[in-house]
């Protein structure tokens, strides 16, 4: 028997819901299966407009465009993270300028901002590793004191908050993830939430190819046209569909993580004691959706030697990111501001252990064991 990483998790309702949108013949964007996700995830965040799109990486695309990246404009973020977070500015001529992270969440370390804001720098964009929030206080007040936007990259975000304010509502504009990986998915997907009704307008023109067919559904002018760049970045109805019967149970979704996530923190309280290992801190001001069950061990031999344990007792574990100043890309499209060593010291050391709303109590258990008989034998 084999445990693997992940396995995407289905509720029940999808086929019913993707069935009532063929039945309604409108297989394309913007649909009712479309509206009803975008007005939920508008009134969960309370931003001023959700926006559905085909991944994350397209919401971070529009939100280069919103931001109206210029060639060489910087935008400060982590390398420790996924490659769409960079690209999406690289694609405008953007240069990504990497930052340290925190040792205690891995995210960005905040003190280290204003070190690396240059008079090209437009925009912060803080992503909030593991589903734990940025210290989103101080990266706001920076970036008001000198006037940039911050971008949040919620892609692992959703349904966790920072001082009550959930992640995505704190940013000028915000960016989630429903890839199969994430906690709520459509196989594919994301959405682009604008909390700066200052950009909502033009949001919704590059959203529809960059034209202004939203005020034509609505009535506000009586023909439509191409107004603006933009691209294809909705969702068919189909995909919304599929996302609507996600949503009506993220609660449920986010309660079973979390107290899969429990499990494995309570049972690894004594390996870290014993400095085996480190867990992960979860600051006591924000909530977290158990995105992510991770352990940090004491060097790169030791995770690659307990992979390979791990995968002789059929249980599939995994690393993370390779950070983004080491890959070939990275050296070619942006630069560093300051050392990375936290960086480069955790993303040799994070190991992922599996964890899916239908992980048993007893697989969980089992993953454990195999930790606890690495660490014994
Ligand atoms: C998953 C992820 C993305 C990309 O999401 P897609 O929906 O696959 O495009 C971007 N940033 C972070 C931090 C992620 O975890």
């Amino acid at each position: 028997m084999t445990i693997p990483f992940n396995r995407p998790f289905v509720v029940g309702k999808e086929f019913e819901y993707i069935q009532q949108a063929i039945a309604q013949s409108w297989l394309s964007g913007n649909g009712t299966f479309t509206k009803r996700c975008q007005t939920d995830l508008a009134a969960r965040i309370g931003c001023d407009r959700a926006l559905l799109t085909h991944s994350c990486t397209a919401a971070l695309e529009m939100a280069a465009i919103l931001a109206e990246i210029q060639p060489g404009d910087e935008v400060i973020m982590p390398s420790y993270t996924f490659v769409s977070t960079a690209n999406a500015f690289v694609l405008r001529g953007g240069v990504p300028v990497f930052v340290d992270i925190r040792p205690e969440t891995l995210n960005i370390d905040e003190t280290l901002i204003e070190a690396a804001i240059t008079p090209r720098t437009k925009a912060i964009v803080p992503v909030h590793y593991a589903g734990v929030g940025c210290e989103m206080n101080a990266i706001l007040a920076i970036a008001q004191q000198h006037n940039l936007l911050v971008i949040e990259d919620a892609a692992q975000g959703f349904m966790a908050s920072y001082q009550n304010r959930p992640l995505g509502s704190m940013g000028h504009l915000a960016t989630l993830s429903f890839h199969e990986t994430k906690n709520v998915i459509s196989g594919e997907g994301g959405a682009l939430l604008i909390n700066d009704p200052r950009l909502t307008a033009r949001a919704e023109i590059i959203w529809e190819k960059g034209t202004n067919r939203s005020q034509f559904f609505r009535g506000q002018v009586d023909k439509y046209t191409w107004v603006d760049i933009g691209s294809s970045y909705l969702p068919s109805e189909i995909n919304a569909a599929f996302l609507w019967a996600q949503l009506e149970f993220a609660e449920t979704i986010t309660q079973t993580r979390l107290t899969l996530w429990q499990q494995y923190h309570q049972a690894l309280a004594d390996l870290e004691n014993v400095g085996k290992l480190r867990r992960p801190r979860i600051p006591s001001d924000r909530q977290h959706n158990a995105h992510m069950y991770y352990i940090l061990l004491s060097d790169l031999e030791t995770r690659t030697a307990l992979i390979q344990y791990l995968q002789q007792q059929g249980i599939n574990s995994v690393f993370h990111y390779i950070p983004l100043h080491s890959a070939p890309a990275g050296k070619k499209f942006s630069r560093t501001s300051g050392e990375l060593y936290y960086t480069d010291y955790l993303s040799e050391r994070l190991l992922r252990l599996p964890l899916f709303p239908a992980l048993t109590d007893l697989q969980v258990e089992q993953v454990i064991n195999a930790i606890d008989q690495f660490f014994h034998s």
